[in-house]
């Protein structure tokens, strides 16, 4: 796709523009820092350059947030809700433009942004019928008071996503601070703003007030790091790799602002011999290569039971090898290329570090890495053990390490050997075992005979270094919460207290 189609695609959301700027407080605003290059993953082509964002715009970010935010906590709940139900609409309404765009800037197949785009709208939806429904509780003290807690907005909170999900994330994280009654500024990444930015517009004509909702193209490490040292922000929800999580939480602390990290996984999907193998070859399929193994919670690590280790990876090893491979934009393709040339080399120097490592390879006569000018990597499967750095690390690509273990407790003990601990599943059709072993393995997300179901409406979020704070459901609004508890005396003569005894009388 050429820029000129994506600049055609714009034009419903941001008219005439032709290059990428913050939209802020209702208006599109260029950045004047050093220049990004975003390419494109089908054939290496530089497809657009924007100018970074620039500190002179973190003042007027929190200039308007503060006044959006106020008009906004000051609408009943349910005009809220309205509201946020009127930007599901729009989501809806522009679903096509909205896949195409993310499709071409994530590189994802077109299929995989449809999909993602109907949850956003359902993220909104989801969240509008909570906005009328955030109340307090009423606490059994046991003095003569009243007690009772209220749920309040933050005020205005910072948002980080990753590039691996843009669109995706982008409404997972503004619904539900928004439905607490927050602003928001959010910087996407900087190689894949466009969707981003035009759901901060799409949030606008649904009636909710300019300025509530800003997003901010630029690099993580100039205009990301200035929001967190100089904005008038509460708290900042990062998405993103470990490391940058670790940096961005120090910046935070040094202002004692909270975060939520949301990070990376290196999740293990246990196969028993007693499982439905049929169906647990494609769910392992669909745990590792689905979205080219750019999914935080990919099934990265398959644990199978050494009686069926080489017939189940020998299996998955051919299935690998069927997956239509291609251009994003082919409503065929089932595995797009990997989305930058930086995570690219990295998905390349993995498996090649993982062969010197004494991995092994399954189905060799199907190369790895194609020799096609895009960012493509076909779906792999190794087989070694845990303990390989390919075991521990993260590769974030279509690259499964396969690993034999003997019995339920050697499962639970590789799963658990891990320093991340975001997700996980097992097949069995034993559901004692099942229920030992959900209960046993660490991490935030788990599945019984299944892999990748996730819903708003049910908590996510990671153990270890994956993270801590949690997203979706009701945990994110409390996430995106201050909690205050008001005590009320009741009593016509209350007991004096801590000595003080003297009256007016
Ligand atoms: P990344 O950490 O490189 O970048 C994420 C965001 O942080 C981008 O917006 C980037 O501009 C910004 N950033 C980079 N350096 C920064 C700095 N110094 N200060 C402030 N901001 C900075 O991550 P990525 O490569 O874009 O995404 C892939 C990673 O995201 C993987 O590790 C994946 O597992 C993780 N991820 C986690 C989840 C989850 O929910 N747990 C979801 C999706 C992706």
């Amino acid at each position: 796709m050429s820029m000129q189609k994506v600049l055609e695609l714009m034009r419903p959301f941001w008219g005439e523009r032709n290059v990428i700027g913050s939209y802020v407080g209702g208006e599109f605003i260029d950045g004047h820092g050093s220049p990004i290059e975003v390419r494109n993953a089908h054939d290496d082509s530089v497809l657009l350059t924007f100018p970074d964002a620039d500190d002179s715009l973190i003042a007027h970010t929190d200039a308007v947030a503060k006044v959006a935010q106020a008009h906004w906590w000051a609408l009943t709940a349910q005009a809220r809700g309205r509201a946020m139900y009127q930007v599901g609409a729009q989501i809806r309404e522009h679903a096509e433009s909205l896949a195409q765009i993310e499709s071409f800037t994530a590189n994802k197949p077109i299929r995989d942004a449809r999909v993602e785009v109907a949850k956003v709208a359902e993220m909104f939806e989801y969240y509008a019928g909570w906005a009328d429904k955030l109340h307090g509780e009423v606490i059994p003290v046991p003095t003569s008071h009243l007690n009772y807690v209220t749920y309040e907005p933050l005020g205005s909170v910072l948002q980080i996503t990753p590039w691996n999900a843009p669109i995706f994330t982008c409404g997972w994280q503004i619904a539900p601070a928004i439905a607490a009654g927050n602003a928001v500024i959010l910087k996407p990444s900087e190689l894949t703003a466009l969707s981003s930015l035009v759901v901060g517009v799409l949030i606008e004509r649904a009636g909710v007030p300019k300025g509530l909702v800003n997003i901010i193209a630029g690099f993580g490490h100039t205009i990301g790091q200035g929001f967190i040292a100089k904005a008038d922000i509460r708290k900042v929800v990062f998405v993103g790799s470990p490391a940058t999580g670790r940096h961005i939480a120090v910046a935070a602390a040094q202002r004692c602002i909270p975060a939520v990290l949301e990070l990376g996984g290196k999740s293990a999907n246990i196969v028993f011999d007693d499982a439905d193998l049929d169906i647990a070859l494609r769910g392992a399929q669909a745990a590792i290569f689905s979205g080219a193994g750019q999914s935080c919670v990919s099934g990265s690590r398959l644990l199978v039971q050494q009686s069926i280790f080489d017939k189940f990876t020998q299996a998955l090893a051919q299935a690998a090898r069927n997956f239509k491979v291609g251009d994003p934009s082919d409503p065929e393709t089932q595995i797009g290329p990997i989305n930058n040339a930086k995570q690219y080399h990295h998905v390349k120097t993995m498996i090649e570090g993982a062969l010197n490592d004494g991995a092994k390879l399954l189905g060799a006569e199907a190369d790895p890495i194609p020799s096609t000018p895009g960012y493509y990597i076909n779906p792999t499967v190794l087989t070694g053990t845990n303990e390989l750095y390919c075991a521990q690390e993260e590769i974030f690509g279509p690259v499964v390490v396969a690993i034999p273990f003997k019995d339920e407790a050697d499962a639970i003990r590789i799963a658990n050997d891990s320093r991340f601990g975001l997700a996980g599943g097992v097949w069995t059709r034993d559901v004692g075992r099942a229920h030992r072993v959900a209960s046993q393995v660490r991490a935030g997300t788990f599945w019984i005979n299944g892999y990748k179901t996730i819903h708003v409406s049910s908590p996510f979020g990671g153990y270890g270094d994956s993270g801590y704070g949690r997203s979706s459901g009701l945990d994110a609004l409390r996430e995106y919460s201050e909690v205050k508890s008001v005590w009320v005396e009741t009593a016509a003569k209350p007991a004096a207290s801590f000595g003080y005894g003297a009256s007016l009388e």
